[in-house]
C-alpha cells in the first residue's frame, strides 16, 4: 500500500475559535450514539433533542438528522460562550480534521488549514491515532444511515 502523507503523523489542536461552527450553512449529522450523548448532557429525552435542535435531511442515504442552524447560520448549539455541548459534541465535530476527505491528500489537509487555525499546530497525532479516528468517523457515519429517532 502506498505511503500516506501522514506517515509521520500530523499536528492538530482545536483553538475553539468557532470558525467551523458559525456563519455558514452545513450539516452536522447525528448517529444514535451522538443523540444519546446530547440528550444526557442536556438532561432531556432524545425525542425532545430531535424536536428542538434537529432538522431532517433526505438524500440518497435516506433520512438522517442534523443539528439545526440559527437564523445567522450559526450552529444551534453555539452561544456566546462557544459550543454549548462541547463535551457531548457529535462525532462529526469530535473527529475533525481526521475525516477521509481531509486526509485524502496533503493538499486537502493544507486547504482545510486555511479555515482552521488548529491544523498543523499543537498535539502530535501518530499515523495509528489518525487511522483510529478515521475508523471511528466511518463507523459513526454508517450509524447515521441507519437513522435516528
Ligand atoms: S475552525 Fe478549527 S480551531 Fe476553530 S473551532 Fe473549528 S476545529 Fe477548532
Amino acid at each position: 500500500m502506498a505511503a500516506q502523507f501522514y506517515e509521520n503523523g500530523l499536528r492538530f489542536t482545536c483553538t475553539r475559535c468557532s470558525a467551523c461552527c458559525r456563519y455558514d450553512s452545513g450539516y452536522v449529522f447525528l448517529s444514535p450514539v451522538d443523540l444519546k450523548r446530547i440528550a444526557a448532557v442536556l438532561a432531556i429525552p432524545e425525542s425532545e433533542v430531535v424536536e428542538r435542535y434537529c432538522t431532517n435531511v433526505y438524500g440518497s442515504a435516506g433520512r438522517r438528522i442534523s443539528l439545526a442552524e440559527q437564523k445567522n447560520k450559526d450552529c444551534i448549539m453555539w452561544d456566546s460562550g462557544g459550543c454549548s455541548i462541547y463535551d457531548a459534541r457529535p462525532m462529526q465535530c469530535r473527529s475533525f480534521p481526521f475525516w477521509p476527505v481531509v486526509l485524502e491528500s496533503r493538499e486537502a489537509w493544507t486547504d482545510a488549514g486555511r479555515s482552521c487555525p488548529g491544523i498543523d499546530t499543537g498535539r502530535h497525532y501518530t499515523k495509528q491515532e489518525i487511522e483510529q479516528w478515521l475508523r471511528r468517523h466511518r463507523a459513526n457515519r454508517e450509524q447515521e444511515r441507519t437513522g435516528c429517532g
